[in-house]
């Protein structure tokens, strides 16, 4: 007897497969990563096709087969329709799904990564208007970390640096602050922990100015470690403290100029690419 299961499922990747069918490969609540045909969905007439393109939550009825596994039936729960309307966010959502792919175990299930990439897409679907503009340097919290640890930071040099900007460019700088937020909490629930206190080669205590980031070693770098790195700024290096201490619903709120979100994002994958290939 064929086996049949219902799963939640965030639609990965399609591709076409055969004839008229297609390879789906989704990520799954309760089995994690799965691959699927599923048939006639490069038909015109398809029903199963719309709710299977890439980033979309849907339902999804599966039928377990001798060879493949097939899809039965599905029913779009969020097709993402701002990220899909607009190129930035479909870009940094393409490359959360990436991850997604290349980090999840077939058929083992991870709840606090489906939900995690759920709640990403579900803040990357959504656009600000802002009232007035906020900064992590608005924090308390952030404000006593740059105090104690990065003592001689200006503190108000995340706001200056974005006065000028447009609301599209705030957009923008959002959506890439969100996409490395997801990046280091994907890094943390696979079990890793970027060191961001004391230097990583030395062990001496962090302070501002001529950092570095070693992939390697899996941290930041004193100013005389630093040849062992690459250079990273004082305000990415508060960014992926704030990052680590506040949930993405919070960290949505926070803009940093393209130059710290540069080096934060080269920081971030550059680590995920050492330790995960
Ligand atoms: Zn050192």
């Amino acid at each position: 007897m064929e086996e049949t299961f219902v799963t939640k499922a965030l639609i990965l990747k399609r591709q076409p497969w055969r004839e008229c069918d297609s390879r789906v490969i989704i990520f799954s609540l309760d089995r994690g990563r799965l691959e699927f045909i599923a048939r006639g969905a490069q038909k015109l007439e398809s029903k199963l096709a719309g709710h299977l393109e890439p980033i979309t939550l849907a339902t999804i009825m599966a039928i377990k087969g001798k060879g493949f596994d097939y899809i039965g039936s599905a029913a779009t729960l969020d097709a993402f329709l701002i990220i899909k309307s607009d190129l930035n966010k479909i870009y940094y959502a393409g490359r959360a799904l990436a991850w997604l792919e290349k980090l999840t175990k077939e058929g083992e299930g991870d709840h606090n990564l489906f939900f995690l990439a759920g709640e990403y897409l579900d803040l990357l679907n959504k656009n600000f208007v802002l009232e007035s503009k906020i900064t992590s340097s608005t924090d308390k919290e952030d404000k006593l970390e740059s105090k104690t640890i990065i003592s001689t930071d200006k503190e108000d040099q995340l706001e200056s640096k974005i006065t000028s900007s447009t609301d599209k460019e705030d957009q923008i700088a959002r959506d890439k602050v969100l996409f490395n937020a997801f990046l280091q909490k994907l890094i943390s629930l696979l079990g890793f922990k970027p060191e961001l206190y004391n230097c990583v080669n030395c062990g001496q205590t962090l302070s501002p100015n001529n950092n570095a980031f070693s992939e390697q070693k899996g941290g930041v770098l004193c100013s005389k470690c630093r040849n062992l790195g690459l250079p990273i700024s004082d305000c990415a290096i508060k960014s992926l403290r704030f990052f680590a201490k506040n949930d993405l619903n919070k960290i949505q709120n926070v803009i940093i100029c393209k130059e710290d979100g540069d080096s934060l994002e080269r920081a971030l994958n550059g680590f995920l690419e050492f330790h995960f290939f």
